[in-house]
């Protein structure tokens, strides 16, 4: 049986999840058995390198996720993280922090989650002087990439490749909310990806108490971590949160 996290004796909250949140929603994660890696390989189609060079070789990735994305429904542990907000108290508050692009967090009613690695649901245009906003497009571009109908630049997926930046208003509200918290909580994430990773260590240093809950132990992270509980999340967050 998994004790509750004691959540009343906390002011601020951070849930920070990855792709472990996702997997009983049927969407793979990155890494780990059966994960997207094993797949695609990430250097031809997750960077910005392979954006400029071979923009068909990321939309094909994309466009696998975005297929198994819009339909996938909210499972056990985005709906457990959702109903914390409406039990907290006028004087508490819970920030929902996604590496995810799919879109479950919101979907399960979750509100203000900061995204900050996008969303698989939007794309925009490659040409920073082109005035086309990023648009909802749940499209798939398996044999020709797509272009801009205003300028004709090539369309990109409103997502965060590797070697780019993340959005930088999300990356400030999440480091606001990082390190003023005092509970910590990590969700289905292998704590790998960078800037993501090192967020634990941020609350940590600010008197926060750090919780992580992934079917694995995290590689560089444990010694971090105040708690462990492995499992799946969509089993153990029900239980952890009440
Ligand atoms: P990751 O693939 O590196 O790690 C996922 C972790 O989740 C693993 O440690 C695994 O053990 C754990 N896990 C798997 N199933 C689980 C479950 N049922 N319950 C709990 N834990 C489970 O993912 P990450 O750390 O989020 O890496 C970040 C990158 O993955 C991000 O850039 C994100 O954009 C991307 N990603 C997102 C999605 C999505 O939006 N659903 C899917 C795949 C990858």
């Amino acid at each position: 049986m998994t004790d509750r996290i004691d959540i009343a004796a906390y002011e601020r909250i951070v849930i920070l999840t990855g792709a472990g949140v996702s997997a009983a929603s049927g969407l793979d994660t990155f890494r780990g058995h059966g994960g997207l890696w094993k797949q695609f390989d990430p250097e031809a189609c997750a960077t910005a390198t392979a954006l400029h060079t071979d923009p068909l070789r990321v939309w094909r990735l994309i466009s696998f996720m975005r297929r198994a994305a819009k339909t996938a429904k909210p499972n056990p542990a985005h709906q457990a993280i959702a109903a914390l907000q409406d039990k907290l108290t006028a004087t508490q508050s819970l920030t929902v922090v996604t590496q995810n692009i799919d879109g479950l967090h919101q979907r399960a009613g979750s509100p203000g989650v900061i995204e900050l690695h996008g969303r698989l649901s939007h794309t925009r245009c490659m040409n920073p002087r082109c005035a086309v906003m990023p648009f909802e497009d749940w499209d798939l571009y398996e044999t020709e990439v797509p272009h801009c109908e205003r300028c004709g630049a090539v369309l990109r997926p409103d997502v965060v490749l590797f070697e780019e930046m993340l959005p930088p208003d999300a990356y400030r509200a999440c480091d606001d909310a990082v390190n003023a918290c005092d509970l910590f909580l990590a969700v289905g994430t292998s704590c790998t990806v960078h800037p993501a990773c090192d967020f634990v260590f941020t609350a940590k240093d600010h008197g926060a108490r750090a919780i992580l809950v992934n079917l694995e132990p995290p590689e560089n992270a444990a010694d971090v971590f105040d708690e462990i509980h492995l499992g799946p999340a969509e089993e153990l967050l029900p239980a952890l949160l009440g």
